[in-house]
């Protein structure tokens, strides 16, 4: 297995559009990094670019020791995985699992060696003498991620490899490519647009966004602390509610904006916010942070529109001013819908942003 290190990696298409401005970041030896962003964002340009299916415009581009920016894609030891995986329909699963490894002449009994192994680990014993046909959804993912995996490449780069499954066998597929990644220890490269995916999956994620990255940080510390508004309203489901206003001071902290008064406290709960005082801010609150209180601890009241139970959690809609807020509690004690809601702040979990550049305040 090897490192893969970007350095001011850029891809600009003919047309003049630039599609990745200048990424730099290392992919440790065995690590499992996922590249995350909204459709357009450049990530699948990225993994062509490591996969060598795209030429590279500028920056460079290691895999272990090696530069391989001009070296071919079948000679950079890598195994792709894609959204559009196509099996060969007249080779049984045997055949389609070994036919990477036939073509680059290896013998006979390595292949099957190989082949048995990756069955192995994928549960699909049972179905090598299986056409594609037979398959289920699921089985046929398997087998295309079989196909990289009997490579034994140094590092593995899959473009949305689930995308085209049902949510169930998502969720369980997600579990196994977790779990093969523990197994072989592989570098994974791992391309979504979904952020729960991204989440539970990578052990870093590049968070992207019109060819620039935003954040590269484990799941939990985006979450904890976005780097920018972009992360922050990308990153959780439902999405951090996002609240823009003036910071202002006088009997208290509060903050000002169109939907009306939010009242902060007496103290912030950040002294590097005070640097902001009659600027403009978002404040960022987490759905878990905004919680139904006594009306003297309120720092707003929200009018409760809409009422989803997901079961072990509810979530309330909430209108304050012309903002629409989420509040996320236990399935107990629901107000009526259409009353007027006193919410508190979990006030040492609160974020803030430079209402012009986005950036975040404080720690
Ligand atoms: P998706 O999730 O929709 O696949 P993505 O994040 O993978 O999106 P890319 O396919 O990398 O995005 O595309 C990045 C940007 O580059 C998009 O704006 C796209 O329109 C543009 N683009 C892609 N291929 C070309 C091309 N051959 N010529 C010009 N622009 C292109």
């Amino acid at each position: 297995m090897a490192e893969v290190h970007l350095d001011r990696l850029r891809k600009v298409y003919p047309d003049g559009h630039v599609a990745v401005a200048g990424a730099s970041f290392t992919v440790a030896d065995g690590e499992l990094l996922v590249l995350v962003g909204p459709s357009g964002c450049g990530k699948t340009t990225l993994l062509r670019m490591i996969a060598g299916l795209e030429p590279i415009s500028d920056g460079t581009l290691r895999i272990g020791d090696r530069v391989v920016n001009a070296v071919a894609p079948k000679d950079r030891d890598i195994a792709m995985v894609f959204q559009n995986y196509a099996l060969y329909p007249h080779m049984t699963v045997a055949e389609n699992l070994g036919f990477g490894l036939k073509l680059r002449g290896q013998p006979r009994a390595e292949i099957a060696r190989r082949v048995a192994a990756v069955a192995e680990a994928l549960g699909l014993q049972s179905r090598l003498t299986s056409r594609p046909a037979a398959l289920s959804g699921g089985q046929r993912q398997r087998v295309a991620l079989g196909r990289a995996l009997v490579r034994e490449p140094q590092v593995f780069l899959l473009d949305e490899p689930l995308s085209n499954l049902d949510a169930k066998l998502r969720l369980s597929m997600r579990v196994e490519i977790a779990r093969l990644h523990r197994q072989l220890g592989a570098t994974m490269i791992y391309v979504t647009h979904d952020q729960i995916e991204a989440m539970t999956l990578g052990q870093r994620i590049v968070v992207l966004d019109g060819g620039v990255i935003q954040q590269i940080d484990t799941p939990m510390a985006l979450y904890d602390k976005p780097a920018n508004l972009f992360v922050a309203g990308f990153v959780g489901s439902p999405a951090m509610n996002l609240i823009r206003g003036t910071l202002q001071c006088g009997d208290g902290w509060r903050l000002a904006g169109a939907h009306g008064e939010l009242l902060l406290g007496e103290t912030l709960p950040d002294p590097a916010w005070q640097a902001w005082r009659d600027r403009e801010v978002v404040l960022g609150v987490r759905p878990e942070h905004l919680q139904p209180a006594a009306t003297a601890a309120a720092a707003l009241a929200g009018e409760l529109e809409v009422i989803e139970p997901v079961g072990n959690e509810v979530f309330l809609n909430l209108r304050f001013g012309a903002l629409a807020l989420v509040s996320r509690i236990p399935p107990h004690a629901l107000p009526e819908p259409g009353s007027l809601v006193p919410l508190s702040l979990a006030s040492g979990r609160l974020h803030l942003f430079d209402g012009a550049s986005g950036a975040r305040i404080g720690a």
